[in-house]
């Protein structure tokens, strides 16, 4: 056996228009091919019925449709979070997450989804509390393999709406890690000649990778910006982030605030609430100090537990003290909804338990 079709997700539209070319077609053809595999529900290049036949055979010898086949999927109990494990075209697994937000009860907020994307196998960043960290690190995601989670809801969803309007770069992995790969998915999905998303519905996130930061801010790409901080202090977070240890909190910070200068976007940053670690009063207190003069949005997480490691959730009452202070000092502070915690929605777990059930059965 050969190497596996490379999905043609890889390929820009300029390398397709050049598939064109060596084909002997009208490069038009890229932007027709584009459009099926981009805004469409079909999953085939059989199916692109404006194709002329030999070029959908053509295509179809060089190139896989999409680089996914879903293994295993999980629906939360109240039915908004659909979890997949993915396998790759090597035998890789990943995650991916659907978010669906309906309408508040009260009638209020408009019904959205959003999908959770993998960038990596694993992640070599190793979190303490993170089920993607324990697994190491095996691969960077190609652009295809990225882009095909967000392709694999979209098209899901314009048959079970709301459509995915939004994409987080929040799965497995540390995107600006893999910043190539993941800009040209972020590319690809805002071209309005491909998936033609908002660009501001986009949103990496990063532990604190900064060289990765300096390239946002040289590239002046408009996607969102969050902050994976868990810690406001440097002796705290090296524990919870090791990364911190070579990008310590001063030059993470320095970073954000030459950003935003250069961008004008606010920065959002995650703060999982781990119970007893870094969720007191005193330290809400001190990260209302350290995030002095940015323009920030803080996101608390209420953590998803993760079986083999030591931490749990804060209880409610904790959450929400922390929460108020924040507020009463004039920091944006939302609490992350709980979103799919029966299926362990924490990215990871799911591939985690798939894999252990997969080598008891061996
Ligand atoms: N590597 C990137 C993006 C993927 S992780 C980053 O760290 O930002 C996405 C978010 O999930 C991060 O904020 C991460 O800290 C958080 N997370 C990881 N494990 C978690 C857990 N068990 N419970 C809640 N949040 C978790
Ligand atoms: Fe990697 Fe993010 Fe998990 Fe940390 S939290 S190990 S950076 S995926």
């Amino acid at each position: 056996m050969g190497e596996p079709l490379r999905p043609i997700t890889d390929l820009s539209l300029d390398e397709l228009r050049a598939v064109m070319r060596d084909l002997g077609q009208a490069e038009y053809r890229a932007e027709q091919v584009a459009g099926w595999v981009y805004r469409s529900t079909v999953t085939s290049f059989a199916e692109m019925s404006n194709i002329p036949k030999a070029l959908r055979e053509a295509l179809a010898e060089r190139f896989r449709y999409h680089a996914l086949e879903e293994r295993a999927a999980l629906l939360s109990t109240d039915a908004e979070t659909r979890k997949l494990v993915l396998s790759l075209p090597d035998g890789e697994l990943i995650e991916s997450v659907l978010m669906r937000y309906p309408q508040r009860p009260d009638g209020t907020g408009s019904e959205r989804a959003t999908v959770c994307v993998s960038t990596q196998v694993g992640c070599p960043v190793k979190c303490a509390f993170c089920a993607t960290g324990l697994m190491g690190f095996s691969r960077n995601l190609s652009a295809g393999e990225i882009l095909d989670q967000a392709l694999y809801f979209l098209r899901w969803t314009r048959e079970h709406p709301p459509i995915v309007r939004n994409v987080v770069f929040m799965g497995m992995g540390e995107p600006l890690l893999n910043y190539d790969a993941t800009m040209s998915a972020v590319d690809r999905l805002v071209d309005t000649r491909c998936a033609g998303m908002g660009v501001h519905r986009m949103t990496v996130s990063t532990s604190g990778w900064l060289p990765g930061i300096e390239r946002l801010i040289e590239d002046s790409l408009a996607v969102r910006l969050a902050v994976s901080l868990h810690a406001p202090n440097d002796e705290l977070r090296t524990s919870l982030v090791p990364l911190n240890r070579r990008f310590p909190i001063p030059q993470l910070m320095e970073t954000l605030h030459r950003y935003q200068r250069a961008t004008g976007r606010r920065v959002t940053f995650e703060y999982t609430l781990l119970d007893g670690v870094n969720d007191s009063p005193a330290l809400a207190r001190e990260l209302v100090s350290l995030l002095k003069g940015l323009d920030s949005h803080v996101n608390l997480i209420p953590m998803n537990p993760v079986s083999d490691l030591p931490f749990q959730p804060s209880p409610w009452p904790v959450v929400d003290e922390f929460h108020r202070i924040l507020r009463d000092a004039g920091v944006i502070c939302t609490v992350r909804r709980e979103m799919g915690r029966d299926i362990k929605a924490a990215c990871g777990q799911l591939r985690s338990e798939l894999q252990k059930r997969e080598r008891k059965s061996a």
